[in-house]
């Protein structure tokens, strides 16, 4: 059985399919980032692999396969080479590939994972097997937001929408899943919006990273305007691009933590318009931009407006 928290409804929907051997030949799974769409894809696709009565039994050589991301039918095409996006040619494999018969499975799957980043040309020659697939071909399609694909390619898919869980739900869950206290727990899922990925992403940082205490610093620093200790504290983390972002998503998160420890201070107004500065910062950090640069520019950002604001 698949356990997705918060989505019992959607997981009871995709039980029935494999019970009555009727899964869609092609299904778009949408959801925010943390909700658990590799894990349902995952799912899907082993029962599909997967030859005994009650599949998938996690027990027979293709289950065994699909768990270590090693079944030789089922393929995942993501984005390369540190593009952004599904190119054309990548799409024209699938469909070169999509017609030789399945090695040991009944069927061959591909799970497009990102589909929502190919553009229309690459959307189009997808279009094009998605009309008339081959018998022994199955198509799993993820996507953070299915608007970024073309209608008629989300007419020829069964979409299955993973939703965040209710905040009870989702605290319930970290909670047995993690040591945190319920103050911590509390704080992770409303920053994420009960998002449970997300919050386990924060709670880690929470309890092990340097990275946050670093952040913390650097915060202080700017409150007390002292920009050369801030450009000290961040030279670590400008080194690359892992690091950088992991210094700014740590940074977003302790400022939202002060802000809401005195929500009434003199602080929170500037501390609030850094915050809503950060995701400039954020997007940044997906182009080339130099990291020095963007450190500085963000050091600078920070202290003027607290600056203004004192
Ligand atoms: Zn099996």
């Amino acid at each position: 059985m698949i356990s997705i928290v918060g989505n019992d409804m959607l997981c009871n929907t995709v039980q029935n399919f494999i019970k009555e051997k009727r899964i869609p030949h092609a299904i778009l799974i949408e959801g925010d980032y943390g909700t658990g769409k590799h894990t349902l894809a995952k799912y899907i696709s082993k029962a599909i692999v997967c030859a005994e009565n009650n599949s998938p039994c996690e027990n027979c050589g293709n289950c065994h396969l699909a768990s270590v991301n090693s079944h030789p039918d089922i393929t995942v095409v993501c984005a390369q080479d540190g593009k952004k996006t599904i190119t054309v040619s990548q799409v024209r494999e699938i469909r070169n590939d999509a017609y030789i018969k399945p090695h040991q499975a009944q069927k061959r799957i591909f799970i497009i994972d990102g589909a929502d980043t190919m553009n229309e040309q690459s959307q189009n020659a997808l279009l094009k097997v998605l009309e008339e697939p081959p018998t022994a071909v199955m198509f799993i399609l993820i996507a953070e937001n299915k608007s970024g694909l073309l209608d008629t390619i989300i007419s020829r898919c069964v979409t299955l929408t993973l939703n965040p869980p209710e905040f009870k739900v989702g605290f319930d869950y970290i909670k047995s899943k993690t040591n945190h206290n319920d103050e911590l727990i509390k704080e992770a899922l409303q920053n994420e919006k009960n998002n449970i990925g997300r919050a386990l992403n924060a709670l880690q940082g929470v309890s092990s990273s340097k990275t946050e205490t670093a952040a913390k610093q650097y915060l202080e620093f700017a409150i007390n305007g002292d920009t050369f200790s801030m450009l000290k504290t961040v030279a670590a983390y400008s080194k690359n691009r892992v690091d950088a972002d992991n210094f700014v998503k740590d940074l977003k998160y302790v400022i939202a933590q002060k802000i809401r420890k005195s929500p009434s201070s003199n602080l929170s107004k500037p501390l609030m318009s850094i915050y809503n500065v950060i995701p400039e910062f954020e997007d940044s950090l997906l182009t080339n931009i130099n990291l020095n640069l963007l450190f500085c520019n963000l050091t600078a950002k920070m202290t003027d407006h607290i600056r203004r604001n004192k």
